[in-house]
């Protein structure tokens, strides 16, 4: 079978006052089926454009100027209408960090479920039912209560679940989850994330896993894919990623980390300076104004994808010589 998610190069930009800003440059990836692909960066990397792009929905100024997506083998550039509402009512659903923005307010949760189901051909009482069984599925101890309360009755936790639900319904080849679990207490967080794990291999979907959070990367992810301003300037296996990183900026996200590990939600901007506005860099290495380990080669060729084993690849001239990078404060983790 096909891969659930290929992207080929897929460039993206957003026109703003008449100007092109390219926000996503050259982004390959593949997501074979019932695999979890962490990507992960900087607020403003492009995180969130890559699932826009690829179901289609970039806002009004947003279009995809170059590459490829292939959602379960199909082009998405070459959708017909028709097809393209059938990709998006069933290969691909989305999960988002609110959920009380998925939910309808004014509606049971019964209500929405059964819409679902209804939408996917069941009718009534039958929908119902399967909505029923579904929030079974994601470990939802009393679905008959859940499914007669309003969204505002259920804790955040419980509401994302529901929405997780919804989004499984579909029996989606490719599942994303666009940061899920920010905003939920940690508990809550690791119970999600368990759940997700635990779906994924019951329903064979991919999983596309957008985080800030590397810990709960590691722990759901067995690929990953590090977007710096617009470039995937890392890929590979999540453990040797993690472990052994083969690029500076990468390294820098590590070492930003607690030395208790993977443990918290840390955060990715300890790295000192800022990521460059979409567009203003246009020689050489987009990392180069923040790299420990710049040379003048770095500011004049742009890097391409180096292969660094095992599949794995890393944008850097000096991949590796990342060992060599000015310690900070701790050692990286695991
Ligand atoms: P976050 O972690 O904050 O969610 P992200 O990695 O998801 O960030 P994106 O939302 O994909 O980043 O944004 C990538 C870049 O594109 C940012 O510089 C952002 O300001 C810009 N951008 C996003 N949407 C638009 C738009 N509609 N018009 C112009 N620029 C946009
Ligand atoms: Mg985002």
């Amino acid at each position: 079978a096909s891969p659930a998610l290929e992207l080929d190069d897929l460039s993206v930009a957003y026109t703003v006052r008449g100007r092109d800003l390219p926000v996503l440059a050259n982004v390959s990836l593949t997501i074979a089926r019932g695999e979890a692909y962490g990507l992960v960066g900087e607020s403003g990397s492009g995180k969130s454009t890559v699932a826009l792009a690829l179901q289609r929905v970039l806002p009004a100024n947003g279009r995809i100027c170059g590459g490829y997506a292939r959602v379960a083998g199909k082009d998405v550039a070459e959708l017909g209408a028709a097809e393209l509402r059938r990709m998006r009512a069933k290969d691909v659903a989305m999960v988002f960090q609110d959920p009380g923005k998925a939910l309808n307010p004014s509606l049971t949760v019964g209500r929405q479920m059964a819409e679902v189901f209804e939408i996917l051909g069941s009718s009534g009482s039958e929908a119902r039912k399967r909505g029923e069984e579904m929030l079974g599925r994601v470990r939802i101890s009393d679905p008959a209560r859940v499914m007669a309360s309003f969204p505002h009755q259920l804790s955040g936790g419980m509401q994302q679940r529901v929405v997780i639900a919804m989004a499984l319904a579909k029996d989606p080849a490719l599942l994303i989850l666009d940061e899920p679990t920010t905003g939920l207490d940690a508990t809550i967080e690791a119970e999600v994330l368990d759940l997700v794990d635990t779906l994924r291999q019951e329903f064979g979907a991919a999983v596309l896993f957008i985080s800030h959070n590397l810990a709960a990367v590691a722990s759901l992810c067995n690929r990953v894919g590090v977007l710096y301003a617009g470039k995937l300037v890392e890929e590979g296996p999540a453990r040797e990623l993690f472990s052994d990183p083969r690029h500076p900026y990468t390294a820098g996200l590590l070492r930003c980390l607690p030395r208790a590990g993977f443990k918290g939600g840390a955060a990715l901007d300890n790295i000192p300076g800022f990521p460059p506005p979409p567009g203003s860099i246009t020689s050489g290495c987009v990392f180069a104004p923040r790299c420990g380990l710049v040379q003048d080669r770095c500011r004049i060729d742009e890097p391409p994808l180096y292969e660094v084993g095992n599949g794995r690849g890393s944008r850097c001239h000096f991949h590796d010589r990342v060992d060599d990078l000015p310690r900070m404060s701790e050692a990286p983790p695991v």
